[in-house]
């Protein structure tokens, strides 16, 4: 097929058209490497079922290897391919959270290579809420093994270009569409246990988890069984931009005095200082004001880069709702954190 396509360094780029949608299967059916938007954070996919591929994935986001991916569904009937032993609650709260926000940990099958999850004798699982990679999943007709598509350890990509920033060149395409809406990756939750354990606070809140499993859910990240991390992307400073980043946290009112206390001594220094003033909240957490923050939170984190900042300061948010995703992002993304 020859294309009308536009390249950038080489990558494909993609729209949301059926054509360009079946150029972008006919590029995953034979092993390559496609970035597709999701509600969440665009993707990296690649063919879950060839091991190639999904090594390629590792390579050209010079991930580690010992960092697991999660696989994308269309339909809840691939689950149970994709899993053995699947526990009657991943299908509650798959009914109640897919398509959506939440990636689920259970046993792997033997059709999902090991490469997929690092070695792990489980694998994680979400259906997307998002029209354009349902559809790229189902006419692929195989589950899409995608990490989000960055570059390992800068932050994760909510728009086609922040996948073009960090990947043009390294990857086949990209599909481009509007910038994500929840703006940060999954909720992980590891059922494959004796009892859920949230991995990694995501789109989908603790609260929400704990109200349809109707018991207090933990988030630990990252945990170890068998002698190993069971989310072993947890343990990796993340979500980094390229000026160091100082989270402020503790009494709402002392921490806003003393973020500005350490700007105007940076500033006096001669540096300059990045805010990400979205941060001051007042009263009791505003869950659709957090969501707006979490939405923007690595948007504002490359316009920083781009700014050349030296530092960026960043008050701490509550963590009621979306804002347990955004602190987590914040502390792993940190270079330092003050208790005030
Ligand atoms: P990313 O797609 O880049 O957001 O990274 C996927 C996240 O899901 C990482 O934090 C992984 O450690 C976690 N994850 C993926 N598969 C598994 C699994 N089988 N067990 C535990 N955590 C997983
Ligand atoms: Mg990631």
């Amino acid at each position: 097929m020859t294309s009308t396509f536009k390249r950038v360094n080489g990558t494909l780029l993609l729209d949301n058209s059926y054509p360009a949608l079946a150029r972008a299967v006919s590029i995953i059916r034979r092993g390559g490497l496609v970035a597709f938007p999701t509600e969440t954070v665009y993707g990296l996919g690649a063919s879950a079922t060839d091991s190639n591929a999904v090594n390629n994935i590792f390579l050209a986001k010079g991930r580690p290897s010992d960092n697991p991916l999660i696989v994308h569904i269309s339909s809840i009937n691939q689950l149970t391919n994709i899993a053995r032993d699947i526990p009657e609650t991943a299908f509650l709260l798959a009914e109640k959270f897919w398509p959506g926000a939440l990636s689920i940990v259970l046993t792997r099958s033997e059709i999902i290579p090991p490469e997929v999850s690092a070695g792990l004798r489980t694998v994680a699982v979400r259906m997307p809420d998002h029209k354009v990679a349902l559809d790229l999943i189902r006419m692929s007709g195989v589950p899409i093994a995608a990490p989000s598509a960055n570059r390992s350890g800068r932050p994760s990509p909510t728009s086609y270009r922040h996948v073009l920033e960090d990947l043009a060149g390294r990857i086949d395409a990209v599909i481009k569409d509007d910038d994500c809406s929840i703006g940060v990756e999954s909720t992980v939750i590891d059922l494959s246990g004796p009892v859920p354990v949230i991995l990694r606070p995501g789109g989908v809140s603790r609260e929400e988890l704990e109200s349809v499993l109707k018991l207090n859910v933990k988030v630990s990240a990252p945990l170890f069984r068998e002698g190993i991390p069971s989310s072993p992307g947890m343990k990796y400073r993340h979500y980094s931009p390229k000026a160091p980043l100082i989270l402020v946290t503790g009494d709402e009112t002392r921490r806003m005095h003393f973020a500005e206390k350490i700007a105007d001594c940076y500033r006096r220094k001669g540096q300059r200082v990045g805010i990400l003033n979205t941060f001051c909240e007042s009263g009791r957490p505003d869950l659709n004001r957090l969501r707006i923050i979490a939405s923007r939170l690595y948007r504002e984190l490359r316009i920083l880069d781009q700014q050349n900042v030296d530092i960026i300061i960043v008050q701490a948010t509550s963590s009621g709702g979306i804002g347990l995703a955004v602190m987590n992002r914040l502390r792993k993304a940190a270079a330092r954190i003050i208790k005030v």
